[in-house]
């Protein structure tokens, strides 16, 4: 049994999951974010190594062939998946590891580490969604409508989760997720 927490943190596109994970990687310094593998091109700002892995198709191929992916799936075109050294080794050295995926990669997540936790961030309501999805201004209006349908799809698996945590509020969702992360630590602690 890993040291380690793996906690699988999902939500849709525009939903705030970005800023919260920001707030949460400052303050919990036991916490570390798994950086995945993406075929999507940089958007302005994101730096190779630290937001993602960006590499080609090719690539991607050959990490699923090599069994070096924890899960993936692809996503509005895209390849997305977790490099699964890094999480396992994050893990023995007893960091809390969070895996910020889509609902199919948290299907596989489950299936394969029962023991992970499981947090669905949901927006206030879907207008909201649409609200910040165009204020970040990074996609075309087409992908932004993708994103949108597949944010409702996405949405119908929060029940699902073992936590929903509605992002009305950045630092009161961020502070929602430390107490579950907090809480389920204490509890596991005192069952070993
Ligand atoms: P974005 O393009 O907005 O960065 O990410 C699109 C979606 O892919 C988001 O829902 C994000 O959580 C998900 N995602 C990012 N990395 C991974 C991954 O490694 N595996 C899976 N299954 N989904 C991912």
């Amino acid at each position: 049994m890993a040291k380690g927490l793996l906690v699988v943190y999902t939500g849709a596109s525009g939903v705030g999951k970005g800023t919260i994970m920001e707030k949460l990687l400052a303050d919990n310094k036991n916490l570390k974010l798994s950086v995945s593998a993406t075929t999507r091109a940089p958007r302005p700002g994101e730096v190779d190594g630290v937001n993602y892995h960006y590499i080609t198709k090719d690539e991607f191929n050959n990490m699923i062939d090599n069994d070096l992916l924890l899960e993936h799936a692809t996503y509005c075109g895209n390849m997305y998946g977790t490099p699964k050294a890094a999480v396992l080794e994050l893990l023995e050295k007893g960091f809390d590891v969070m895996l910020e995926i889509e609902v199919k990669g948290y299907e596989q997540v489950k299936r394969l580490y029962p023991e992970c936790v499981t947090i669905f961030v949901l927006p206030p309501d879907v207008k909201e969604l649409e609200r910040r999805l165009r204020k970040r201004g990074t996609e075309t209006d087409d992908v932004i409508k993708e994103r949108l349908a597949r944010a409702v799809e996405e949405m119908e698996y929060a029940p699902k989760f073992d936590y929903q945590v509605i992002n009305d509020d950045v630092d009161r969702a961020e502070k929602e997720i430390l107490d579950i992360i907090s809480n389920i630590k204490n509890d596991r602690n005192k069952e070993n």
